[in-house]
């Protein structure tokens, strides 16, 4: 493990609190990244910064903030802004913020959680790129990780507003690929398949997943530390990651 120093990049995790976000914490803080955490579980953030400190990494920014609010672009605004004041830089950022509704036919999902689903996967991802890039930009150089999931490229039935707001994700992500790459900024998405977290505690399926059979955390973490730690002339734009033995 390395500790980080004055010159390491910056990156910053929204859904950090549990799940794929912490474990992408405790991956890019293993690898000396300087790190700022969002969510809205402050308890939850600060004990993993604790965690990070006691390993002897630098302690990381936390920002208590839920992204869903109806003015999700003031909101970014102030999260890339409070970022660059703590560290003076921004170097990645990963939106791995999410959520998943109950699954179900589209006629029985409630207003809340379509609403829901299509603002935290999608406006909030998108209106973060959009104050990063404006940082990116100046600086020439960044990456900008969008957590998506295999339900970004193959349709799943009772599914389908997480498949929606991830088949956009993924147009959002190439389409701002090709704009920010001659600027040296990659955008990228990675597309992990069934992950065990609590993501899948409330979803009402009838019958309980198998979590053996599913990827962890710690893999999608791998994965994601894999894809910003390439040379600054390498893109790889896209990284789908599944069990060998998928479990759904
Ligand atoms: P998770 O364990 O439920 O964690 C979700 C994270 O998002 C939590 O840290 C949560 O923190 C944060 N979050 C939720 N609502 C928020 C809000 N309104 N404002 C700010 N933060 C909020 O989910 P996960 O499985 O780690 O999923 C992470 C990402 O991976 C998601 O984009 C998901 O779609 C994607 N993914 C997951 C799987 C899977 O099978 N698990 C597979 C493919 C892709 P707070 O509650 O503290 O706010």
């Amino acid at each position: 493990m390395t500790p980080s120093s004055k010159n390491a990049p910056v990156a910053l995790i929204t859904g950090a609190s549990r799940g794929i976000g912490a474990a992408i914490a405790r991956q890019l803080a293993s690898l000396g990244y300087r790190l700022s955490l969002v969510a809205r579980d402050k308890i939850a953030l600060q004990a993993l910064s604790e965690e990070l400190s006691a390993l002897g990494f630098e302690p990381a920014q936390i920002i208590v903030q839920d992204l869903r609010v109806p003015n999700a672009a003031e909101a970014s605004k102030k999260v890339i802004q409070q970022v660059v004041s703590h560290w003076h830089a921004l170097d990645v950022l990963i939106n791995n913020a999410g959520v998943a509704p109950k699954i179900g036919l589209l006629q029985e999902m409630t207003e809340h959680a379509i609403e829901q689903t299509l603002d935290l996967n999608l406006k909030v991802p998108l209106y973060l790129m959009q104050e990063a890039l404006r940082v990116m930009v100046q600086q020439s150089c960044g990456t900008i990780l969008n957590l998506n999931s295999v339900a970004g490229k193959t349709a799943y039935p009772f599914w389908a507003v997480y498949d929606a707001s991830k088949f956009a994700l993924r147009a959002l992500t190439q389409a701002v690929c090709e704009e920010a790459r001659s600027n040296g900024i990659r955008v990228c998405g990675i597309y992990p398949a069934a992950t065990d977290t609590a993501i899948w505690d409330d979803l009402d399926l009838q019958q309980a997943p198998d979590r053996q059979g599913m990827l962890t955390p710690v893999q999608v973490a791998e994965a994601v530390a894999f894809m910003v730690q390439q040379p600054p002339e390498v893109l790889i734009s896209e990284l789908t990651i599944q069990p060998l033995k998928p479990a759904l």
